[in-house]
């Protein structure tokens, strides 16, 4: 029997409401809501791969600024958040960084870097 799901399309700003018609095997069938081809492109990736930008904090080490914002320089896979955040939690940050400084490199092999979302001075 087919299922159908339904996602918001950030692709413009008329977000519109797409669903997506996916029978047993997990297949997409079909697609309704979307007015434009932009629309079946991001609710099929928002579907079999969804990715999201993580934003965090660290703690600092040598600073009187105890966290500094970070987050990854490009959007990751979101089954991979909940493993970055553990990442995260034992990484520490050591002034003095400018805003987009690389604080871990190629985050758990995903491609993004944990960069700082400002300045960090001791
Ligand atoms: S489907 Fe097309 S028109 Fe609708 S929100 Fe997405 S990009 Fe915009």
């Amino acid at each position: 029997m087919a299922k159908e799901k339904t996602f918001i399309c950030v692709g413009c700003p008329l977000g519109c409401e797409v669903t997506l018609t996916i029978n047993d095997k997990a297949d997409v069938v079909g697609f309704a809501g979307n007015k434009c081809k932009e629309g079946e492109k991001y609710v099929l990736e928002e579907y079999k791969n969804p990715v999201r930008t993580l934003t965090a904090t660290v703690l600092t080490e040598g600073s009187s600024q105890p966290l500094l914002a970070v987050r990854t320089n490009k959007p990751i896979l979101k089954t991979k958040q909940v493993q970055s955040m553990a990442v995260i939690a034992g990484t520490r940050a050591k002034p003095p960084l400018k805003m987009g400084d690389v604080i871990v490199p190629n985050l758990l092999d995903t491609g993004a870097d944990l960069v700082a979302s400002s300045d960090l001075s001791s």
